[in-house]
């Protein structure tokens, strides 16, 4: 896969606000944020889509997931409520390649979305 704005993020070649990171994840915030926390959470390993995801891809989805709840959790939003999106390809509204879940906070939030 080409490398990407999040590629870099991941090896540090251009700066972002990092709000959680293990092994196999790095969490940062959005650098034009949609609600007052939003935060992405990107695998290390590099997949453009959703769509490119396999079966041996089942635990680190999962991963994401776990990881935008425990941080959730440990902010004191998640009992309010929060949101968690995956925007894949053109009609999704996806613009950077590189996977990642969206985890919005902090206001209510409307649905459906635009
Ligand atoms: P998507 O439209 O689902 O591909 O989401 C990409 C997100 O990346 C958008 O919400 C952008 O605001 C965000 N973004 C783009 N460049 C950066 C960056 N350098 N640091 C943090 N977030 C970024």
């Amino acid at each position: 896969m080409s490398e990407t704005l999040f590629s870099k993020i991941i090896s540090r070649e251009i700066p972002a606000d990092i709000v959680y990171e293990d092994e196999h994840l790095l969490g940062f915030r959005d650098v034009n944020p949609q609600a007052p926390v939003h935060v992405l959470f990107i695998p290390k390993k590099a997949m453009a889509t959703l769509n490119d995801a396999e079966d041996g891809d089942a635990e680190l989805l999962g991963r994401l997931l776990l990881a935008a709840g425990t941080f959730a959790k440990a902010e004191g939003f998640a009992e309010a409520g929060y949101r968690t999106v995956i925007n894949c390809n053109a009609d999704g509204g996806q613009s950077v390649y590189h996977l990642h879940v969206h985890l919005l906070a902090g206001r209510s939030l409307s649905w459906p979305p635009g």
